[in-house]
């Protein structure tokens, strides 16, 4: 069985939280991660609407896109739309958590989802999100190190990339002497010991620092281990806001458009530039990415799929000429929690946990309407 807790991890695994925009209120919005969890629901928007469906459907967990709560409440109205939220998720006993920028920036995020759909090759990222990580060294006794490297790479240390339980270890001597009252794990209390040690060192994101060194202090043999914690600058990264490639082969930006709808079952998306004009390097981001359009346009970029395009964005494209094609908001992203459902689904399984994996039914709030 597993708790609100333990899916949080497996979810930051791959949407790491330092990957979010500052001051995006991502995380476990309601409910303790102590809860235990047999079913859970994936949604795009968390909201009474799809905790309803959670608690209808006896969900204890609902892992959404976009937030419940945006803004710090100062008091909670159950008339008030986030406020009814808020106490159906506590009655029912629905946790609500959401992965919103660090899911969009992650490197199996949701514009990922997109360029994988349209075949898009050669992928690099519009905005790098450079998280901060850290490297921790300890110095340990050679009997100890497996035991210290096994708790540090289950705490989340000890990633780089695609590569799991990354780490180093070098020989040297360690010097110690301990007061009166100690009890030092070689040597006695009073002498300088001269101990053959071990560094190990291993990299951790900062939202998995304490747990590791918590882990590390607790198998440890030494009263005081020797602990360091180094920020590391960052050196670029394949995780970021929205992602450019280039398509399969080349195609026009009105065939794309169709292939959009087709794909995502979007009702009709909207085009800035001509339709006829061929295209083959390609940006997306998903959600709002109008303030992207110089990034994409700097790119090389022949088209930019993207959503939430306003009247002077679309301006500014045209002055750019890049061509757009606004993909709408609810589509792609309803299309990219969909696939991540899928990859935590299959990530619950490897951990033995048998939990059922339910999508919230959701709507696009825009309808199209053509003249009949
Ligand atoms: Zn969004």
């Amino acid at each position: 069985m597993l708790t609100v807790a333990d899916i949080i991890r497996i979810i930051e695994d791959h949407a790491p939280p330092e990957l979010a925009v500052p001051r995006d209120p991502i995380g476990l919005q309601c409910g303790s991660g102590q809860w235990e969890i047999k079913k859970l629901m994936i949604a795009l928007d968390a909201d009474h609407r799809t905790i309803s469906q959670a608690a209808y459907a006896g969900a204890g967990m609902l892992v959404a896109h976009h937030p419940l709560i945006y803004e710090p409440l100062a008091s909670i109205d159950p008339e008030s739309s986030v406020g009814r939220a808020v106490a159906h998720s506590l009655e029912n006993k629905v946790a609500v958590y959401c992965a919103h920028t660090n899911l969009d920036a992650a490197r199996n995020g949701m514009n990922n989802a997109l360029a994988v759909l349209l075949g898009v090759a050669g992928r690099t990222v519009m905005a790098s999100s450079s998280p901060e990580r850290f490297k921790i060294t300890v110095f340990v006794p050679e009997n100890s190190l497996g035991e210290v490297r096994t708790a540090a790479f289950e705490a989340g240390a000890g990633k780089i990339g695609a590569y799991t339980r990354c780490s180093f270890t070098s020989y040297g001597t360690g010097t110690f002497m301990g007061s009166e009252g100690t009890d030092p794990a070689a040597g006695n209390p009073g002498s300088f010991e001269e101990v053959s040690e071990l560094r190990f060192e291993v990299i951790a994101n900062r939202h998995v620092v304490d747990g590791v060194i918590d882990a590390i202090r607790g198998v440890h043999p030494y009263e005081e281990p020797a602990i360091d914690i180094y920020s590391l600058h960052s050196t670029g990264t394949d995780e970021g806001i929205g992602i450019i490639g280039s398509l399969p082969e080349k195609t026009t930006v009105g065939k794309l458009a169709n292939t959009l709808i087709d794909l995502l079952g979007a009702g009709a998306v909207t085009i800035i530039g001509d339709e006829s004009r061929k295209v083959q390097r390609v940006a997306i981001c998903s959600g709002s990415g109008a303030s992207l359009i110089g990034i994409a346009s700097a790119s090389g970029t022949d088209v930019y799929l993207t959503g939430d395009m306003k009247y002077h964005d679309a301006r500014q494209a045209g002055e750019l000429d890049l061509a757009v094609i606004d993909f709408g908001h609810f589509a792609p992203e309803r299309y990219g929690m969909k696939e991540f459902g899928k990859t935590l689904n299959m990530a619950l399984r490897n951990t033995g946990a048998d939990i059922e994996m339910l999508y919230a039914e959701e709507e696009d709030p825009f309808k199209v309407i053509t003249r009949t």
